[in-house]
Order: C-alpha cells, then structure tokens, then sequence
C-alpha cells in the first residue's frame, strides 16, 4: 500500500502573506500533500479579520498557482472556531481528510495537536516582523506600502473586493447626530 505523507496547517490568514508562501512552500518539501485549513471562518469584516473565508479561498488558491503548485499537493478548507477548545482537534479531523503531522507556529494550536497525540512541527519565520497579517492590516490603515507584503495575486484580489476601503471604512469613528 502507499503511503501518502499529508500534513496539516491551520492559519487565519488575514490576508494571505509572502510568510505564508514561504511557509507553505518550506512544508511542501516534506510532505506529499497539505492541507491548508482557513481559521476562524466564520470571521469577517472587523478589523482585525477583515476578509471572509470565501475572499481567503480566493487569495489562497490564486497565490499558490502564482507559485506553481499544482491543485493535486494541497486542499484548502475553511474551518470555523468552536467555543471548546478541548473539542476543536475532533472538528477539525471531521472536516478534513487524514494527517499525520502539523505545522504550527501557534502555541495553542500546538498544544491542542499534541495533546491530541500528533506529531507537531514548528516550522521557521521568515521576516516575522513584516510578514504579519497585524503588519499588512496596520500599514493599509496607515497609508503605507503593504502590497509588497503579499503575493501580487493577493493583492489583485484586495483590489477586486475594495478591501483598503472596507477595512478603514470599520476603523472610523462613529458619527453622532446633531
Ligand atoms: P496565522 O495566519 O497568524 O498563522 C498561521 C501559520 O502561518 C502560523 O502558525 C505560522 O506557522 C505561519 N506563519 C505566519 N506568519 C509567518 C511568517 N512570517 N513566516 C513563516 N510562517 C508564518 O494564524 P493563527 O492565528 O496561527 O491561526 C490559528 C487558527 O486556529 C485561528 O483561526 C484560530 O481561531 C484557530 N483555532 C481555533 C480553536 C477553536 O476554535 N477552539 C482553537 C485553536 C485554534
């Protein structure tokens, strides 16, 4: 029987980073397939998870074929938060096809994996400072460079979805009535 090497990562991915690229790329070296699971699904349009899953699918999709990696190496599916953390590594395994090794560089998606009796790998950050969903989120609200944080499809799709003007439109001020 063959044995296919398949490994997990679970990310918010608010958006999509060159990090993230990277790490995928880092981790594809390892295993056959990998399936990349969209944290906190179910969160959209705040300011610190601005884009919806589907938005997220998009730039996932698009920025791994920019990369040249063929749809047979990974899967991607959003997976929403549930209240217990005890119980999440049970849903997660519900909605995903089989694994054997996670990639985290989360503590608490760790621990809960390990608990959980899977093998756990922490794998490195590139350019951590920079290569942060916090970082990209901040620098679009500040006027500054945050495309070149991100692979170019990324930001197509930022643009295609007005998602600069959506997340300052949450970060403003309520206007009272006169
Ligand atoms: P994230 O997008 O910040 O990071 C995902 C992964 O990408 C990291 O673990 C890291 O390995 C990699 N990464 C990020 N920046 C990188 C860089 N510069 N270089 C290399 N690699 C980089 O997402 P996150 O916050 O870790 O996502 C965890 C998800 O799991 C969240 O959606 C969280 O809600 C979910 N979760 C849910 C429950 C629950 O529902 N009870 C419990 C635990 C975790």
């Amino acid at each position: 029987m063959v044995r296919i090497k398949r490994g997990l990562l679970v990310g918010r991915m608010q958006p999509v980073h060159l990090g993230h690229m990277q790490v995928i790329k880092t981790i594809l070296q390892e295993v056959d397939e990998l399936i990349i699971g969209i944290g906190s699904a179910q969160l959209s349009h705040s300011i610190k998870d601005p884009f919806t899953a589907g938005e997220r699918v998009m730039m996932l999709t698009k920025s791994l074929s920019e990369n040249n990696i063929v749809a047979s190496r990974y899967y991607v599916l959003p997976i929403q938060d549930v209240a217990c953390n005890s119980v999440w590594v049970s849903h997660l395994e519900m909605l995903t096809p089989p694994f054997s090794k996670v990639y985290s560089g989360n503590p608490l998606v760790q621990r809960l994996f390990v608990e959980a009796g899977y093998e756990v790998k922490i794998p490195p950050l590139f350019n951590r400072k920079n290569y942060s969903g916090t970082e990209v989120r901040r620098r679009m609200l500040a006027d500054e460079d945050w495309q070149s944080l991100l692979p170019r499809t990324v930001v197509e799709v930022i643009h295609e979805i007005s998602g600069v003007a959506r997340i300052k439109h949450l970060n403003r001020k309520e206007v009272s009535e006169v």
